[in-house]
């Protein structure tokens, strides 16, 4: 027996149906909100994620799935979805059609991480990025996409935090600021931060080590090093958010994991899924078009884990209707009863109703316990009888009770019922 690689999940039979239910709602929000869906391939060349995601974030450093195929070409499997549909904007010119560029799209994700409740090898992410407008609307739109996807999928117990990382000019003020403040607390900090401390500061206030975190709640906040611009592109967001009544509070130690982002960043954090608590993150990334070889084009997005989201559902009671699978089982006595009931199974079916029958040659008494077994709604029994007069007794199963329903008038019936 082999069993299924460390970090990965099945979706049984049974439980499809709930993440059929959150992509259904990711789709329907992404409608709303007039977003195209895109699709990237599982894997691109490694130098797309060195170069887009960041030579010095953990996912480039120590988490991806890079090989080297039959024809010596380095390639990882896509750890996130925006290197991918930023290449795919550039690749195809989509910078020369009407802006903005309005995309999602839900992709399973690989990183190779230590598999625990919310951190998967394999994950599932639906995202959306929004390429070529630099307004601050745009930032709260994209905020406002998430939240509604969150809220319609009943769930309450998140927070959302914003922060502003402001743009290059900012950042490198920033950065020089923080290594004053962290350079005679260098030898409390855990090993990573130690080389975070020289290649890119910032990540440092993203340490999830407690000694660490104690020592950055002392780091100067990045927003009182923002330059005028971004310091009033950061007002306007907040300004826009509050216009639309999504609650949120400003944690100026917010920066994310990935090298990319601009300006506005954003969480969704939840305290009810244990220490993997970030459901949904995003932002702003002004620069990443350009230094992946486009032009110069402003763009912002976020992507939610689905895996996440499941979790923090099942925490908080958030319910996912379970869909009927059979509206009407036909059970067959004999051979041309048995017949009779796949011909009626299949105009049932092509009239648009999920309509089964024994598959497995069962008795009556068993295709009726089968039926009952697993949930199907109404059952008919045809026998002699029934073929002779053309009129079934249709039973639905929750009540137990009973009509007479024409062969011919089931479909009708069952589609006002
Ligand atoms: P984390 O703080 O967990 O390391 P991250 O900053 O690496 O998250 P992002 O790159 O922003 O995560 O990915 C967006 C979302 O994808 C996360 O908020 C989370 O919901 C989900 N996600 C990220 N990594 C994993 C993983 N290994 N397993 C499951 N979901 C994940
Ligand atoms: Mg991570």
């Amino acid at each position: 027996m082999i069993n299924i690689p460390k970090g990965t999940k099945d979706v049984l039979p049974s439980q499809s149906y709930k993440w059929q239910y959150i992509e259904d709602k990711a789709r329907a929000v992404a409608k709303r909100f007039c977003l195209d869906e895109i699709r990237t391939p599982a894997f691109e060349h490694t130098e797309l994620f060195q170069r887009g995601v960041g030579e010095t974030t953990d996912v480039v450093n120590k988490e991806m799935y890079t090989f080297e195929d039959k024809g010596g070409r380095s390639v990882t499997l896509k750890p996130e979805g925006t290197a991918g549909a930023v290449r795919l904007f550039i690749e195809n010119g989509l910078f020369s059609s009407p802006l903005p560029v309005k995309t999602f799209y839900i992709t399973p994700a690989f990183r190779y991480e230590r598999p625990q409740s919310g951190r998967l090898r394999e994950f599932h992410q639906f995202g959306i990025e929004v390429f070529g407008s630099a307004a601050p609307e745009t930032d709260a739109e994209v905020i406002l996409a998430a939240s509604e996807f969150l809220k319609e999928l009943g769930i309450k117990q998140v927070r959302l935090e914003i922060n502003s990382i402001g743009c290059p000019e900012c950042r490198a003020e920033y950065n020089k600021k923080l290594k004053e403040y962290f350079k005679p607390r260098l030898g409390e900090l855990c090993e990573t931060c130690r080389t975070r401390f020289e290649s890119n500061p910032l990540r440092l206030l993203d340490c999830k080590e407690e000694e660490c975190k104690k020592i950055n709640a002392g780091a100067p906040s990045i927003l009182e090093s923002l330059c005028p611009d971004c310091a009033r592109h950061f007002e306007r967001v907040k300004e826009l958010l509050k216009a639309q009544g999504v609650e949120f509070t400003v944690n100026p130690r917010i920066v994310r994991g990935l090298d990319y982002y601009t300006r506005t960043v954003f969480e969704f954090v939840s305290d009810r899924i244990g220490a993997q608590g970030t459901v949904c993150g995003g932002g702003r990334y002004d620069g990443l078009v350009s230094s992946l070889g486009g032009p110069q084009t402003p763009a912002t997005g976020f992507a939610a884990g689905i895996e996440r989201l499941m979790l923090l559902m099942e925490n908080t009671g958030a319910e996912i209707p379970k869909p009927t699978k059979i509206r009407i089982y036909i059970a067959g006595m004999d051979e041309s009863s048995r017949s009779a009931a796949f011909t009626i199974a299949r105009e049932l079916r092509q009239a648009g109703v999920a309509a089964e029958f024994d598959h497995m040659e069962r008795s009556v008494k068993s295709q009726l316990k089968y039926a009952d077994k697993v949930g199907a709604e109404y059952v008919a029994v045809i026998g002699e009888d029934e073929l002779a007069t053309g009129v079934v007794s249709l039973k639905k199963m929750a009540t137990g009770e009973a009509v007479a329903v024409k062969i011919n008038d089931l479909c009708a019936y069952l589609k006002k019922e």
